[in-house]
């Protein structure tokens, strides 16, 4: 928990959360530790209140289920999207949750899952359950970057088999797209100033590497025989944004997966080129939850392997030191919470 932006992070004894009618209570099993919560601390991100429990990326059991709530119960093994849906909405309507007009996110507009337990509304629309060989490591890996790769790559990037895929940033959102994109039968150039990274990405699947720093659009575009098929900024920064954008052929989708804060927010973008190359951009706010059985069926079946992305695991008295840290350096790989 922290009381002031930038604050120290301490455990605290907090009263347990009870259900909402039509929410949950899970028993955390594991929760994710990311860059999105870092800023959450800092104080970038005008949702949350103080005081305040950051945790997104969370897997665990139902304990507690509201009076309203049909499709889930006390036992259940379950994981949420990071962004819930309200189910009213015109997106939610259309099957958009990941775009809600009155969206809830747990370790940002409310409590979060750094916690023995967290709170969910709208559970029977957001809840997903777990297949059971699937543990609460590798489910809690599956947000928020893992499945914001997976919309990225086979929803809003539509890759195809044997397509050139350029990735610009392998932390572990871009990690995980490279797996994503290879096991969709895709060749995918990694593009990173990080050696030990793009070593990572070429056992994940990469087929080329590619030093951001030596000429990374032109490398890309060699290593492509003239551009890739679909670009993906997996950083979030102008100059990779641009990179992205330049590195495709004609044609070619850029997907915008990195999120643009502080000074990137309005990066210029090579319109000239998009109008001249009909490139198409998309961007990309987490997926949907109607697109987890098709990710979890990937996740079962070997495809993709969400927990290959996970560096290190953490007691919840770590967790503090571990998103201080942050601000400093980046492990390579996430780091994911597993006991409380
Ligand atoms: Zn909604
Ligand atoms: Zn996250």
């Amino acid at each position: 928990m922290f009381r002031e932006f930038g604050g120290p992070l301490a455990v605290e004894e907090v009263p347990d959360p009870a259900p909402p009618a039509d929410g949950v209570v899970l028993e955390v099993g594991a929760s994710g530790i990311c860059r999105s919560d870092w800023h959450a601390w800092q104080g970038h991100d005008p949702g949350v209140a103080l005081p305040h429990v950051p945790g997104h990326e969370l897997a665990g059991t139902v304990v507690a289920a509201g009076p309203d709530v049909q499709r889930v119960a006390a036992g259940d093994r379950v994981t949420v999207p990071f962004c819930l849906g309200c189910g009213r909405c015109a997106p939610c309507r259309a099957g958009e949750t990941q775009v809600c007009d009155d969206d809830y996110q747990p370790g940002f507009t409310g409590w979060g899952s750094w916690a023995r337990y967290v709170a969910l509304p709208h559970a029977d629309l957001n809840v997903v359950a777990l297949p059971g060989d699937l543990d609460f490591v590798a489910a809690a890996a599956l947000g928020c970057r893992f499945m914001t790769a997976w919309a990225a790559v086979r929803v809003h990037g539509r890759v195809a088999e044997g397509e050139w895929v350029a990735v610009h940033g392998c932390g572990g959102l871009g990690l995980s797209a490279v797996m994503i994109a290879a096991a969709a039968g895709a060749r995918v150039v990694a593009v990173d100033i990080d050696r030990e990274k793009l070593g990572r990405a070429r056992r994940l699947g990469a087929e080329a590497a590619v030093d951001a720093r030596a000429g990374g659009v032109e490398a890309v575009r060699d290593a492509t025989g003239g551009g890739a098929h679909v670009s993906l900024d997996a950083l979030g920064s102008a100059a990779t944004c641009a990179a992205s954008v330049r590195s495709l052929r004609k044609r070619g989708r850029h997907v915008q997966v990195g999120l643009m804060l502080a000074g990137d927010r309005a990066a210029p973008v090579p319109m000239a080129r998009v109008i001249a190359h009909e490139l198409s951009l998309h961007g990309v706010h987490g997926m949907a939850v109607r697109h987890y059985p098709e990710l979890l069926a990937a996740v079962a079946s070997g495809a993709v392997d969400p927990a290959a992305v996970v560096g290190a695991t953490v007691p919840l008295e770590q967790a503090g030191a571990e998103l201080a840290a942050m601000g400093s350096f980046a492990r390579t790989g996430a780091t994911v919470i597993t006991s409380f």
